[in-house]
């Protein structure tokens, strides 16, 4: 039995090491669960609800390993600036205007974003988590979250700040049916002490939950880490055996061949943040080198303050185009590779059971529309759809997208959000927000 069966679409499962479209087959879900891949006559017997994937391209939804939902809001109000005079003079003010409403406002916002766009699962780290926790809950996405973490060497800030993650974690790890998951979000090891990240990671390990953290995003982060104890960021929690697969770190820009073989040996997982790197002209993360040293590598978008929007089909292009002008080689980071990272790494640090198509794993799918000038030609054994999928797409082409075995999204129609509401409540809250902010 099949609760929804897909059929007549190209299939891309991501399951191979080298790009493989299938045709001719169907795959079917039941009880939120992937239980056949394959020619439908051999499939199973009687389907509830039939999904015609003609001219289309199913593939599994994509996972956003850094954004900061909460920031949505200010998604052009600061662009074209140094990065200290943007966080200091722009987004920290800002920030400190943020009410829970604000944050329910533009989480909601993130999240009509990223299902219009096929991205089917996120992290996110940021504050008043609980507004964007029921934003996730509502919208039907699957999310890692994580409350921020700040107290610089303050200790009794420290207490505190761990005390509201202790809670957020005991609140929502495993909602949802287990789509909602959380994590220890100390922020990075330049705003948290050593102190406060050694008590992070024995909380995790007891809670059985991941770390989300910034490293080495800045070359500053790099000279304050060296000047104030002798050694990089890596080096330092290395010291107190913080590094493992359980670690999600972002950006890690600044990283020697010692750090990146460091996180090879210990499988920490790295998200890539190309294009919020670009735009604050933080540097570009040795990718190429971090996969030959088997450090799995999923991609973020990071915040719309910094992108500015949560389109990871754009990061998939630019991830491997940038590597490319990088090492001053075109063969670097094939179209193959940036997929891979967008899809199954990505899944794998969210939840092990997502990011392929494939019996046993969790119905989180998209539907592409090829029906398209720019996906055009695609029937033709000469034009390589994989290709089309990193270098050509748009995330308006993102048809239909199921997550947990419901369908979400259906013709671009999102069937758990109302999206005129949630576009007016973000364009309101927007405004009383840099109101408020220009009062003060
Ligand atoms: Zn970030």
């Amino acid at each position: 039995m099949a609760d929804i069966l897909i059929k007549n679409g190209y299939i891309l499962t991501m399951d191979s090491e080298k790009p493989e479209i299938i045709k001719n087959c169907v795959i079917s879900i039941e009880n939120g669960i992937i239980n056949y891949v394959g020619p439908e006559n051999s499939g199973p017997k009687k389907s509830g609800y039939v999904i015609d994937a003609k001219g289309c391209v199913v593939m599994p939804g994509l996972s956003n390993t850094h954004t900061h939902m909460g920031m949505t809001l200010f998604r052009g109000f600061a662009d074209d600036m140094k990065l200290n005079d943007w966080l200091e003079n722009k987004i920290w003010p800002a920030e400190a205007c943020l009410k829970e409403s604000d944050v329910k406002a533009g989480s909601d916002l993130a999240c009509l974003e990223m299902i219009k766009s096929g991205t089917t699962a996120c992290c996110d780290m940021y504050f008043h988590m609980d507004e964007t926790a029921k934003s996730v809950k509502e919208s039907g996405m699957r999310a890692a979250l994580s409350y921020g973490m700040i107290n610089f060497n303050d200790e009794e800030k420290g207490k505190r700040e761990l005390d509201i993650s202790k809670k957020f974690v005991r609140n929502w790890n495993g909602k949802e049916n287990g789509k909602i998951t959380a994590m220890y979000g100390p922020h990075s090891p330049v705003t948290c002490s050593i102190e406060l990240l050694e008590k992070v990671k024995e909380q995790a390990q007891k809670d059985n939950v991941k770390i989300h953290i910034h490293v080495l995003e800045t070359e500053n982060e790099l000279n304050t880490m060296k000047e104030n104890h002798g050694m990089c960021s890596v080096h330092y929690l290395d010291k107190i055996d913080f590094w493992g697969p359980d670690i999600l770190a972002a950006h890690c820009i600044w990283m020697s061949d010692r750090d990146i073989e460091l996180f090879g040996k210990k499988q920490v997982n790295v998200s890539h943040v190309p294009l919020s790197n670009m735009k604050l002209a933080s540097g570009i993360a040795e990718i190429g080198k971090m996969m030959k040293a088997n450090v799995p590598v999923s991609i973020g978008t990071d915040g719309c303050a910094s992108n500015n929007n949560l389109n990871l089909f754009e990061e998939i292009k630019i991830s491997s185009l940038i590597q490319k002008i990088h090492l001053n080689d075109p063969t670097a980071l094939p179209a193959y590779d940036s997929i891979a990272m967008a899809t199954r790494n990505g899944g794998k640090v969210i939840d092990e059971k997502t990011g392929i198509i494939k019996p046993g794993f969790k119905a989180d799918i998209i539907l592409l529309d090829l029906k398209k000038p720019h996906m055009t030609p695609n029937k033709t054994e000469y034009n390589n759809v994989v290709s089309h999928i990193a270098y050509s797409v748009s995330g308006t082409d993102v048809k239909t997208v199921i997550i947990d075995g419901k369908i979400v999204m259906e013709d671009r129609i999102v069937k758990t959000l109302d999206e005129q509401k949630v576009l007016e409540n973000a364009e309101n809250a927007a405004y009383e927000l840099f109101e408020r902010k220009n009062e003060k």
